[in-house]
């Protein structure tokens, strides 16, 4: 089931997600249309304060899609992951930053450079509820860290740079109120 996913402006959005247990009702469907809805609207990425549940959850898809691989890039570090993370914590970040330019399903429209350490070393839970440890870096990490965010309330506008979230101030308030074409399903604040 493709689930609408929260437009910024939400207050889900800026909340700091709670860890959940085993028996959370409904899991497996929720994780199954969490898939659905993200490879639906072609994100890498998608957690769960974006389909308006303030719980500690989030997946991610780093596969490339059929029009990324037609363009040259870079090698990634490590190859590409599709997992579930429940209950993640952050142990630490740490390499180089780096600049990359990050969009979001729940800020359509909008495209910015953030900067973020190389790597990320986490605790988390699988699908099964097993622990899990690991560190992981270039576009990996970089998704991660972003849904990370999400489930700590932070917004990747919130780390452009000044000018740029200076620049993006109008279209923000836009999306808030409901003001901009998506060709998928979304939940504005007003509307
Ligand atoms: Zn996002």
């Amino acid at each position: 089931m493709i689930l609408p996913i929260y437009a910024f402006g939400q207050p889900v959005l800026k909340k700091v997600a709670e860890d959940i247990t085993p028996d959370y009702p409904g899991l497996q469907e929720l994780i199954e249309n969490m898939w659905e809805t993200m490879h639906l609207a072609e994100g890498v990425g998608l957690a769960a304060p974006q389909i308006g549940l303030p719980i500690r959850l989030f997946v991610v898809d780093t596969h490339p899609k059929e029009d990324d691989k037609k363009e040259k890039k870079e090698e990634p570090k490590q190859p590409p992951i599709r997992k579930i993370f429940i209950n993640a914590r952050k142990i630490e970040e740490n390499g180089k930053e780096w600049t990359f330019e990050e969009g979001c399903l729940s800020i359509p429209d909008i495209r910015g450079d953030v900067d973020r350490p190389e790597r990320i070393h986490l605790r988390y839970l699988d699908e099964n509820f097993q622990q899990q440890e690991e560190v992981f870096d270039g576009l990996n990490a970089r998704v991660i860290q972003h849904e990370y965010d999400h489930i700590e309330g932070i917004l990747f506008t919130e780390r452009l740079k000044p000018i740029k979230k200076q620049l993006v101030k109008r279209k923000l308030d836009k999306i808030r109120k409901g003001e901009v074409k998506v060709d998928y399903k979304m939940k504005f604040l007003r509307k």
